[in-house]
């Protein structure tokens, strides 16, 4: 994969392979292309953010050059560097149900993808609750949480830590290692 902006060389002849299941760590100085990578999987590149593009993106199957956005988020969940910036609702368990339900699916589905959500990421107390009062740990969750609603069997996380205390840092990780043990997401 080659991305760049304009003249701007943010990836070139960058490969990688991920198995089922697998929790990867891409890690490397700031501007080495990192979020390009973290665009380019969940179709923000080129599809809203203007850039070149050489090179196959392929998830489970799916050629996601040239798929729109919408399918492309029934495939691969993004969670984006700051969390706060992807919560719209008033209520967490709103703002994890609003994606099911603009795919226009039955009610009771929406329920029930919801209440798995909420589990698998442990905000099922916290479900009443408005999304700016958590700490920043459960908007990381919270935003992982919305993502799942949407039954994706990928998560992309951009520096999913970055900004968190220990505490926080903690409770994200272990999130993410029950999403894999549990339910084998795949996880970059
Ligand atoms: P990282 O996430 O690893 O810090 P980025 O993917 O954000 O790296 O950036 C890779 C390179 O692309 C950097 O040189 C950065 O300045 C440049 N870049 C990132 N986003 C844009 C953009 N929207 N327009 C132009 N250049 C960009
Ligand atoms: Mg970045």
């Amino acid at each position: 994969l080659t991305v760049k902006y304009g003249n701007i060389q943010a990836l070139q002849d960058f490969s990688l392979e991920i198995g089922q299941g697998e929790c990867v760590l891409v890690t490397g100085p700031s501007g080495c292309g990192k979020s390009t990578l973290a665009r380019v999987l969940c179709g923000l590149i080129p599809q809203a953010i203007p850039a070149q593009i050489q090179g196959q993106v392929r998830v489970a199957g799916l050629n996601l050059l040239s798929r729109p956005i919408p399918e492309i988020a029934q495939q691969v969940g993004m969670v984006f560097q700051r969390p706060a910036s992807q919560l719209f609702h008033l209520r967490v368990e709103d703002e994890v149900a609003s994606g099911p339900h603009n795919l226009g699916l039955e009610n009771t589905e929406v329920q029930e993808r919801t209440e798995w959500a909420l589990h698998a990421t442990g905000l099922v107390g916290l479900r009443r609750s408005t999304p700016a009062s958590l700490s920043g740990g459960q908007k990381q969750c919270l935003a992982i949480a919305a993502a799942l609603a949407m039954r994706t069997k990928v998560l992309v996380l951009d520096e999913p830590t970055a900004s968190l205390d220990v505490p926080n840092t903690k409770r994200v990780m272990e999130t993410l290692a029950r999403l894999r043990e549990e339910y084998g997401i795949t996880i970059l």
